[in-house]
């Protein structure tokens, strides 16, 4: 069972200790949804309000990101909850679409109550939408472009996953760092964006963020002591504390008296002294550790003039070993010349940073700075979502944001609907009215009648301007000469997500309702 279909087995077990009434448990669910969706629509675009969540502890969050609203405020309220995983499916590959799938599921669910009252079956609604899907995906292939990876266009990709509040001025200087990021890791066509590293810092302004080329290390040599940078030299990278733990000891050992304490540290020294020996033998120049370093062999590390860094994060300790073409090493005992990396380790003080960069794979590093710990994970979120949107538009294509595609979808597939016979015909043309909820909302959002600009776009559509669309100002534009561009996965999934969990919704009535639900109890 898919995470979708869980949550709406859980919807059906908790309505049945609620009701019983006439009031049927599709009906229930479908008004759920909808308070759901009306709580997330007016953050939708470019002038989307933020959410304003005051949160049990009185802690205060602001943000526009659709998972994290409806976790926060959909609390036991059964159908609801599918509307959580909505934005969680979408959210979870690209970080983005999620207030357009949340928001689509819903006008899915409106458009199929009206089309019950008309005596329509949700089976047959249920194929009319599947029906929309597949017509949806074959108009989206067409009207896809490809990107050129060294094109303008990943910029305005970039920029358009940031729209909203929270990132207002610094949505070109954060989309600048993720074009240079992908840039530096970019396989041909292709981005793997693990190997964009995301460093916070907090304290300064925004604008001093930056892009490094390698890894980066947010800890501090262990020693004033030892060399603060290595040039062209051997690192060796490894998990393993370079001091006496449990796993060393053969025997465990009691002290009782004065000699077993001092034969304890003897044995201890040895350990250490082995393990330094080790790291001496193999030649290191460097050792970047994720664990701790004990002070004796921070000592001899020191007189051997080796650059020691502990507490090492475990991710920024791959990233390195990666630049430096190294391996992480588990035991340092069992550490041979080939694990070690290669290349330059440099401190730099202002940014209280050492950097690793070496002839191993690129790996690129963005260095996200931000007055608090809280604007820094916002700007995080925005930046990530910036990295998976970027990749997936070089990956599989783009096409216009702003409202227009989903315009133009509704366009083609109302076209197409004139084929289909039978009562899914009506589903067909529903879904592509659902789908003109995406233009409506952002109609809405920047102060325009929604009737009245849908009613234009679609004239604008029906003569040929398929790109046209709503803009940031209000006005109704082209929205590919805007630079409002999208990738076509992330239109997809928000799609597939939605129709998804309104059929999951439509069907749990079909097979149970609240009477029947109540006669079991
Ligand atoms: P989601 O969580 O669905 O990504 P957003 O709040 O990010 O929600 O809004 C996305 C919508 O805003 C998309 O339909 C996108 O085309 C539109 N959009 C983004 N930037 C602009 C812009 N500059 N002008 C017009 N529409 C925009
Ligand atoms: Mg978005």
């Amino acid at each position: 069972m898919n995470e979708l279909a869980k949550g709406a087995v859980e919807s059906i077990t908790r309505l049945k200790a609620g009701h019983s009434g006439e009031e049927s448990a599709r009906e229930i669910n479908i008004s759920a949804v909808r308070s759901a969706v009306n709580t997330v629509e007016s953050t939708l675009g470019p002038r989307g309000k933020d959410k304003l969540i005051e949160q049990r502890d009185g802690e205060v969050l602001v943000t526009n990101d659709a998972e994290t609203i409806l976790s926060k405020t959909v609390v036991d309220n059964p159908a609801a909850v599918l509307t959580i995983d909505v934005a969680k499916a979408v959210g979870r590959e690209y970080r983005d679409g999620t207030t357009t799938a949340v928001l689509l599921t819903g006008a899915l669910l409106d458009e199929a109550e009206a089309l019950l009252d008309q005596g329509v079956t949700p089976t047959k609604i249920a194929r009319g939408y599947d029906q929309g899907q597949t017509l949806s995906t074959g108009a989206l292939d067409d009207l896809a472009e490809p990107v050129d990876p060294t094109s303008e266009t990943v910029h305005h990709v970039a920029e358009t996953a940031m729209a909203g509040n929270s990132v207002g001025g610094d949505r070109e200087k954060l989309a600048e760092l993720v074009v240079s990021a992908t840039e530096s890791v970019r396989d041909g066509g292709r981005i793997d964006t693990t190997h964009v590293q995301i460093v916070t810092q907090t304290g300064q302004p925004i604008s001093h963020s930056k892009v490094i080329q390698g890894a980066a290390l947010t800890a501090d040599p262990v020693r004033q002591s030892m060399p603060n940078s290595v040039e062209g030299g051997q690192v060796l990278l490894t998990t393993d504390p370079v001091q006496l733990s449990d796993t060393r000891l053969e025997t465990s050992i009691d002290i009782e008296d004065a000699e077993s304490f001092h034969r304890f540290f003897d044995r201890e020294s040895e350990e250490i002294r082995g393990l330094v020996d080790k790291i001496l033998d193999v030649g290191a120049d460097a050792v970047l550790c994720s664990g701790s370093i004990a002070d004796e062999a921070q000592s001899v590390l020191s007189l051997n003039d080796i650059l020691a860094v502990r507490q090492v994060d475990n991710e920024m300790l791959s990233t390195a070993a990666a630049v430096l073409g190294g391996s992480v090493v588990s035991s340092v005992p069992e550490v041979t010349v080939e694990d070690l990396g290669t290349g330059r380790l440099q401190r730099d003080e202002n940014d209280e940073l050492f950097l690793a960069s070496g002839g191993g794979a690129a790996r690129a590093t963005i260095v996200l700075r931000g007055p608090t710990q809280q604007v820094v994970d916002e700007l995080k979120h925005h930046v990530e979502s910036g990295l998976e949107v970027v990749a997936g538009a070089m990956d599989g294509g783009a096409v216009t944001g702003g409202g227009a595609t989903e315009l133009e979808l509704a366009r083609q597939i109302r076209d197409a609907a004139q084929g289909v016979v039978g009562r899914e015909h009506l589903a067909v043309e529903a879904f592509a009215d659902a789908l003109e909820g995406v233009p409506k909302t952002l109609a809405e959002n920047v102060g325009l009648k929604p009737i009245d600009a849908i009613l234009s776009l679609r004239t604008a559509h029906d003569s040929g301007d398929c790109w046209m669309g709503i803009d940031a100002s209000g006005t109704l534009a082209d929205q590919r000469k805007a630079n409002v561009i999208e990738p076509v996965c992330v239109k997809q999934q928000a799609i597939s997500s939605a129709v998804e969990a309104a059929i999951l919704v439509l069907r749990i009535d079909d097979v149970l309702t609240v009477d029947e639900l109540s006669e079991t109890l």
